[in-house]
């Protein structure tokens, strides 16, 4: 997670056994990533916060969730990535032996059919990555923003929660107890690293909640229609990496929310990599319907080097200076990606 994990909750750098390599070494179009690793990512994150309630292992859980695993499923529920790279160039990987191994588009099916059943099982069991409760410290832990209800059973103290969510369309959530009996325990509600702000009412007043490790902590008598309330506060955030990863160096890429965000030559014209960007670019999110469904858009000010005629049949010139146009880049959620045919992919932009 320090030295050896995607931005997308990814892991496995190289083909050659599905396996981690060396630290910070994270190529974005030669590496494994299955969707099974990042299944057992999430698995790993779920079980370290059992072991020690950190929200540093619930925020690798969301990222890996919500990038690395749900990208593995096609929006029509019937094709699967079993490799999720973070930077597609088909003519390459059609070419280059050491890409092979990179689909350009979900097959159907695959001879080994790991990824599509463990992709099933994981979103049937979304309940247990949302909610999980202590029976020692009677705490229930809310990790996920999800519309949902959960029924808790505090050795034969029963009550329901349920969780209004509509997000990342909307920001704000609550969270209703329901049950005719009292009942005293800790609700725990997961702080998220991408959120600007974090403030949690009580019945519309200041909660009294205790603040540790990314968790707020309520434990109080709880009665009947009991609500809390609070609004996430994510921005587009820009992301840079750590100076010794050699592939994403005078890079960034943008998140909102829990979501990575990625483009492609579908929106913006094929040659992505002659893309440059600011960090201080003018974007805004636009949310629009395709045939993508709908879905939160990044867009931003960008530049893109100009293919003058003087190149015409010359692979390398002298002294040639860059001619730049400006353009506006669409991005889209990492996990929509390759649902519209095969195309260029990027997470990774240059920075100006
Ligand atoms: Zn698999």
């Amino acid at each position: 997670m320090k030295r050896k994990m995607y931005i997308t909750g990814g892991v496995g750098s190289t083909v050659s056994g599905e396996a981690f390599t060396g630290d910070y070494d994270l190529p974005n179009d030669t590496m494994y990533c299955e969707t099974c690793a990042a299944v057992g990512m999430v698995n790993f994150a779920a079980s370290m916060y059992r072991n020690d309630p950190d929200v540093k292992y619930t925020d690798v859980l969301e990222r890996a969730l919500y990038n690395g695993v749900l990208a593995g499923m096609a929006l029509d529920g019937k094709h699967f990535f079993y490799v999720n790279p973070l930077e597609v160039e088909p003519d390459s990987c059609h070419h280059n032996p050491g890409k092979g191994h990179v689909k350009t588009v979900r097959p159907e099916w695959l001879g080994c059919a790991c990824c599509p059943p463990n992709f099933t099982r994981t979103i049937s069991a979304l309940g247990r990555y949302i909610y999980t409760k202590n029976i020692q410290t009677k705490t229930l832990a809310v990790h996920l923003f999800a519309a949902s209800t959960v029924n808790v059973d505090f050795d034969h103290e029963f009550f329901q929660i349920e969780q209004k969510s509509h997000f990342p369309f909307s920001k704000k959530v609550s969270l209703t107890y329901r049950s005719q009996k009292k009942n005293s325990f800790n609700l725990s509600i997961r702080s998220p690293n991408w959120s600007q702000r974090f403030v949690v009412k009580l019945n519309g007043e200041l909660a009294d909640a205790e603040f540790a490790k990314g968790y707020f902590n309520i434990q109080r008598e709880w009665k009947d229609e009991d609500e809390v309330t609070f609004e996430l506060d994510p921005a587009i955030l820009t992301i840079t990496s750590h100076p010794k990863v050699q592939a994403d160096a005078g890079k960034m890429a943008l998140q909102y929310g829990p979501f990575v965000y990625c483009a492609e030559s579908i929106d913006n014209g094929s040659n992505l990599s002659q893309y440059s960007v600011s960090p201080y670019a003018s974007k805004k999110m636009v949310v629009k319907k395709s045939d993508l469904g709908e879905l939160n858009l990044i867009q931003i000010e960008a530049s893109k080097r100009k293919e003058s005629e003087a190149w015409q049949d010359k692979l390398y010139r002298f002294d040639h200076l860059e001619e730049e146009i400006k353009e506006t880049l669409t991005l889209i959620p990492y996990f929509a990606w390759g649902n519209r045919g095969e195309n260029e992919m990027t997470v990774w932009l240059k920075k100006k």
